[in-house]
């Protein structure tokens, strides 16, 4: 079974994902993770993101795989908070909107995911990776919203050394909704079969009882 979920950052997709995949035994497929791990390898590689030939020799140099908890292994080694760097964020937007590498970022995604029972999430995973997904679901939340969340992440995460600043976050995912709306392929849309849920006034539990309800359903009518 496939279980896609988009929607814009900070709609809670990674926290309901990782509590299906824990709770229902999926394997968890962050694709952010990937688009993040490949700005990554560019900004330590000294590689040009404008290059768009360059960038598509560097996935192919590079071996990428999914831990069930959705983190990302490049050529065997975990990748984890260099990918939440204010760097990676700066960039990750322009770099996924590269048509070449959103086909091999997917190719991978499939690959990986074949004959499994798969969460994943992203911004076109409902309507572009897994179009068939038997459930789909696009979470969203008010800009002001989804910027606090990210804040409070970022404070636990102490990713840097410097605090993280509300309006940055703010304005960074502002400019990341922008460019991911815009993008010529892979946009990020509901997709018109994608159950919407405002994630705005819920809590995470809130949120995940109704997921729970709506996967539980498809899954006891799938089975008769
Ligand atoms: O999910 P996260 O915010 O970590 O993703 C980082 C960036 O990767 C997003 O801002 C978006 O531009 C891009 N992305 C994408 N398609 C996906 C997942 C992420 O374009 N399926």
């Amino acid at each position: 079974m496939k279980v896609a979920i988009d929607g814009p950052a900070g709609g809670g997709k990674s926290t309901i994902a990782r509590m299906i995949a824990e709770n229902f035994g999926f394997l968890y497929i962050n694709s952010g993770n990937l688009y993040r791990a490949v700005t990554y390898l560019a900004l330590q590689e000294d590689v040009c993101w404008q290059d768009s030939q360059a960038m598509i020799a560097l996935v192919q140099r590079h071996h990428f795989d999914y831990r069930p908890d959705g983190a990302v292994e490049v050529d065997g080694k975990l990748l984890a908070g260099e990918l939440r760097s204010p760097q990676v964020d700066a960039i990750v937007s322009q770099v996924s909107a590269i048509p070449e590498i959103r086909a091999q970022v997917n190719s991978i995604i499939r690959s990986i995911s074949e004959g499994k029972d798969v969460v994943s999430e992203g911004r076109d995973i409902t309507t572009v990776v897994f179009p068939d997904a038997e459930i789909k679901l696009y979470l969203d939340a008010s800009a002001e919203i989804r910027a606090e969340r990210r804040f409070r992440e970022r404070l636990a995460q102490k990713v840097s050394d410097i605090p993280p600043r509300i309006e940055d976050i703010r304005k960074n995912i502002e400019m990341r909704d922008a460019l991911d709306a815009q993008k010529t392929v892979g946009a990020l849309k509901i997709a018109q079969d994608a159950i919407y849920l405002d994630t705005s006034d819920l809590t995470i539990q809130q949120v995940y009882e109704k997921v729970y309800k709506i996967l539980r359903a498809r899954i006891a009518h799938g089975r008769k």
